[in-house]
């Protein structure tokens, strides 16, 4: 048997970007064989094992053939003949399609080497067509390398177009999709994937909330950029510049759905659209089966992030209102990245994204005076059930009225 690095480790090495997760191929194996040297079988659908020691990936060398939509309509060809080429055509690019030995020797059938040089990321052959999921990878590989100067080829975006238009994306399952978005919202340009998704018509398909943004304006004094895509686009690019993480990038980039159902007639004003957006949020949030600490944020994102940018103007009873909105007295976290979410909507704005942003400060100074009222000398004066809870209230809503009056002393 031949056992060789594949895929990432292959990629990443050769552009000088450290490694970390490493596939295997091998070459010539049976199972019989892998399980005779002590590896442990994984996975259902095809051959893959972990290394007895390191507990590495080494996937036996295999064939695919379409039989049907969607991942699941698979068939797998998994033999000692599997030659290392017919395994490597399989792969979705050809920086990915590269394998090497032991000792660096490389193997690359496809030209992955030049298209690494050429900065391109290419499809391997037409049976790219054969899995959806394709084009968000090529989209989430874009974010991650559009730093170093990565572009799609024309003709892999052609083909992602097609794919889009063929109806296939739709037989993505929520966690594969998830799984994609997610990692390519951590990236280092997401919005990258956002405008190659939108490039290939995929948007559309997947997240058309958000396809609609583009084209729809926002009054050019608050919004120089003037365009809700380019503003969404520039939040996130702004979430990734100051590493904020999943949940925040997740909220940014929903924050404004509401903006695409405003009557043209109303155009470029926006009323109402924190509170016309929620249903589209949800959506969303449940057409990709988010985890939980997303969906609630994106969702009071989306509610409050004007509050946000009004906090000094805000009437004490207002601002109590918005710390008991968030229960900011048991989820202090989630306060601090709804802050980090609209300071991200503030600086996501053309000519504005060093701009100070006072109200993250001055809402903090808030939830610490809220957070301030102790409940003991309440109980002690006898107060219990709900006139305690009023009692509570009552006292916060003092503090926070001495706050306002000492900040803006
Ligand atoms: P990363 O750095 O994100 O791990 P990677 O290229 O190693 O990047 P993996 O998801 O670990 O990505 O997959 C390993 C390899 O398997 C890829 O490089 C590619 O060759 C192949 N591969 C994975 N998923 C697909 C797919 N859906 N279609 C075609 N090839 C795939
Ligand atoms: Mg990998």
């Amino acid at each position: 048997m031949r056992i060789y690095k594949v895929g990432g480790a292959v990629r990443d090495r050769l552009l000088g970007i450290p490694v970390t997760d490493i596939d295997r191929v091998v070459v010539g194996a049976t199972t019989e064989e892998m399980l005779a040297k002590g590896f442990r079988p994984v996975g259902a659908d095809f051959p893959v094992f972990l290394h007895p020691k390191t507990g590495e990936e080494y996937a036996l060398a295999r064939t695919e053939r379409k039989s049907g939509r969607g991942y699941g309509g698979f068939t797998f060809h998994a033999s000692p003949e599997v030659t290392l080429e017919e395994d490597l055509i399989r792969r979705d690019l050809t920086i990915n399609a590269m394998a090497e030995d032991d000792q660096q020797n490389l193997t690359d059938p496809y030209h992955g080497q030049r298209d690494l040089k050429a900065r391109l990321l290419r499809h391997v052959s037409p049976a790219f067509a054969e899995d959806p999921l394709r084009v968000l990878r090529v989209a989430r590989f874009a974010a991650r390398y559009a730093e170093i100067g990565f572009t799609v080829a024309p003709e892999t975006l052609e083909l992602m177009r097609q794919l889009s238009e063929s109806g296939e994306l739709e037989a993505l399952t929520a966690e594969r999709s998830w799984k994609e978005i997610s990692r390519a919202l951590m990236e280092n340009q997401p919005q990258v994937f956002v405008e190659v998704l939108r490039a290939c018509g995929a948007l559309k398909v997947l997240m058309p909330e958000i396809d609609a943004l583009f084209g729809v304006p926002q009054p050019e004094a608050h919004h120089p950029e003037i365009d809700t895509g380019a503003h969404t686009l520039s939040v996130l690019e702004q979430a990734a510049r100051h590493q904020q993480p999943l949940t925040v990038r997740w909220a940014c980039l929903l924050h404004d759905l509401g903006k695409g159902l405003t009557p043209e007639e109303e155009w470029p004003r926006h009323i109402a659209h924190e509170f016309k957006g929620l249903k589209l949020i949800k959506a969303v949030n449940e057409r990709f089966k988010a985890p939980r600490d997303c969906q609630e944020l994106a969702l009071l994102v989306g509610e409050y992030h004007t509050h946000g940018h009004r906090a000094l103007e805000l009437k004490p009873s207002t601002l109590l209102e918005l710390l008991q909105s968030f229960d900011v007295y048991r989820r202090p976290q989630r306060f601090e990245e709804f802050i980090a979410a609209c300071e991200m909507d503030a600086r996501g704005r053309k000519g504005l994204e060093d701009r100070h942003y006072p109200q993250a400060d001055y809402l903090r100074g808030a939830a610490t005076a809220a957070r301030g009222v102790a409940v003991q000398p309440l109980l002690e004066k006898g107060f219990k059930g709900p006139a305690l809870g009023e009692a509570i209230k009552r006292e916060r809503l003092k503090a926070l009225k001495a706050y306002k009056e000492a900040a803006s002393a």
